[in-house]
């Protein structure tokens, strides 16, 4: 069965309609350049000694140090981490950081591990992929299931291994330890400016616009504040297990105090609990699938009815939803567009910790804020004059720019 990397394939393949590149430039760029497949034994807290499969994918180093997340979660596989490897790389380039791209992962179920577990296993994998990464080869960042704590362990590894303190190996560290003031909340920071963008693209004011927002995680939590503040009304939101909707608009603050309760969105004063797919069908101007990747796909796509679609998650929609949801003029802002904000922050990190010189938090919004914007208009003027949607327009802007880095370099030896 094709994965989701045959889907990256494919929206390669489209963009490459319109950029005509050399045939050994697009053959070099549909294959990964390094993969490790590592198996990472962890003493569990009983004592027996349980075996899992990491990954580490650089797809891309043209433009720079690989750069890319680490995600803990049963679903990981080669597959998928290759494809969020290539996405990385488009990504990078697109918001012109100087950075190639690369993915990470550990196959295993973080919720129904101990934290001295998750701990071990973190130090585990980051030593088999030690010869990997590094400030100047490859940087890892959190992503799904993996947070600041996870980086910190990361990092002190890597450290432990060198001899001497090197915060510059992984981006989404605590404030603490190198880690970037603004990070925790700049995937968000930067949807919500796209969104933002993208209503000024299409005539639509910010005020009384209404949002459903699946992934009640960081990115999905973030976002939903972030929107609320600047006026939005938040009507619908679903974590992976239910969705709750409130025509009126939800208390964001509210949500979260419920959730951590009765760990569950459901039952939330004054909102009607919905399945998922439900909240899906709703009408709503905007929707931000912020949870895993093809959470729309050909059975739910057709019931979508949001005006715009946020990309918060990677890889959200399959390549089927894209097409059909492309074609009833949904204006999709893509994945390596709408949530760019987080590595670029990673960007400013790694920056600010090789140079060991600190920017205060309003210094990191605004150079955020600038990156983003750039990156929309450049997006949409490409969307606009070759007459193709806001993903292949994306992938077309930063599939040129590692093409560029590619051929320039030429081909050793
Ligand atoms: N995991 C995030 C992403 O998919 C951030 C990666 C990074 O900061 O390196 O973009």
């Amino acid at each position: 069965m094709p994965g989701v990397f045959n889907d990256v394939l494919l929206s390669l393949e489209k963009a490459n309609m319109h950029l005509n590149l050399p045939d050994g430039i697009y053959k070099r760029l549909r294959t990964p350049r390094r993969s490790l497949i590592v198996s990472v034994p962890v003493k569990m807290d009983d004592g027996t000694v349980s075996f899992f499969e990491g990954y580490r994918v650089q797809y891309d180093f043209a433009r720079g140090p690989a750069k890319g997340g680490v995600r803990f979660h049963p679903r990981v596989n080669l597959d998928e981490i290759t494809a969020l490897a290539a996405l990385m790389t488009w990504k990078c380039a697109l918001v012109d950081i100087p950075f190639g791209g690369a993915k990470g992962g550990v196959a295993c179920d973080p919720t129904v591990m101990s934290k001295d577990e998750l701990e071990r296993l973190t130090r585990r994998y980051t030593y088999e992929i030690g010869m990997l990464i590094g400030p100047e080869s490859d940087i890892p960042a959190p992503d799904v299931y993996t947070d600041e704590q996870v980086m910190a362990w990361m990092m002190d590894t890597y450290s432990m291994m060198k001899g001497y303190s090197v915060p510059g190996v992984v981006t989404g560290k605590p404030v603490s330890l190198g880690g970037s003031l603004g990070r925790g909340k700049a995937t968000s920071f930067g949807v919500v400016i796209t969104v933002l963008e993208a209503l000024a693209h299409l005539n639509m004011k910010v005020e009384d616009l209404t949002v459903s927002v699946l992934g009640f995680g960081k990115v999905g939590y973030n976002a939903a504040r972030i929107l609320s503040d600047a006026g939005a009304r938040i009507i619908g939101l679903a974590d992976s297990k239910g969705a709750i909707y409130n025509p009126q608009g939800l208390d964001i603050d509210e949500v979260v105090r419920h959730k951590r309760e009765a760990d569950s969105l459901h039952g939330f004063k004054g909102a009607e609990d919905l399945t998922v797919d439900e909240l899906i069908s709703i009408e709503t101007d905007v929707l931000i699938p912020a949870a895993l990747e093809n959470q729309i796909n050909g059975s739910n796509a057709n019931s979508v009815k949001a005006r715009i679609i946020a990309e918060g998650a990677n890889t959200p929609l399959t390549a089927e939803a894209d097409e059909l949801l492309t074609s009833k003029g949904v204006f999709i802002i893509p994945d390596i567009l709408a949530n760019a904000g987080g590595v670029v922050v990673s960007y400013f990190e790694w920056v600010q910790d090789l140079q060991r010189f600190f920017w205060d938090e309003p210094a990191v919004d605004a150079r955020l804020t600038t990156i983003m914007k750039r990156a929309f208009k450049e997006v949409a003027l490409i969307s606009a004059s070759k007459k193709i949607d806001m993903r292949t327009a994306a992938m077309v802007v930063g599939v040129k720019r590692v093409a560029e880095a590619v051929e320039t370099r030429g081909l050793y030896p």
